[in-house]
């Protein structure tokens, strides 16, 4: 997608939506949701626009490896590798996705229940 186009999270990456920033590397960036759902609730994201996780490519494996290893790093900075945790992507319209760029929410800190609404 081109940079000029609409894409909140895309702004976000460029700074010109400010958030809490948590982590950031060339590949991957990850801030604190802002309606936090969780005592933590933290997005990551590719920096690269990605819909949904309907068009992930095969040629992205390494770029997924490296966010489940950001996932770790940040399970345990914030302590959730202790009591656990939940990753959710949300994708389409009965998801309730409402940014159409793939994020995963990582979120923990309380017990939370199963099935999800
Ligand atoms: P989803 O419903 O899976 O698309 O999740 C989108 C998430 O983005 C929601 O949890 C929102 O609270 C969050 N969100 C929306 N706008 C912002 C923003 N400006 N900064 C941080 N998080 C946001
Ligand atoms: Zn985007």
């Amino acid at each position: 997608m081109d940079t000029d186009q609409a894409c909140l999270f895309c702004d976000i990456v460029l700074g010109k939506i400010p958030s809490r920033i948590v982590y950031r590397d060339k590949d991957v960036v990850a801030f604190e949701d802002i309606n936090p759902q969780a005592p933590t609730h933290i997005l990551i994201i590719p920096v690269r626009h990605i819909p949904s996780v309907l068009e992930i490519e095969e040629t992205d494996s390494a770029l997924l490896g490296h966010i489940y290893k950001v996932v770790r790093q940040l399970a345990h900075e914030y302590r959730l590798n202790e009591r656990g945790f939940r990753l959710v992507i949300n994708s389409g319209p009965d998801s309730g996705q409402a940014v159409p760029h793939l994020h995963f929410h990582l979120l923990g800190g309380r017990k939370l229940s199963w099935p999800p609404g």
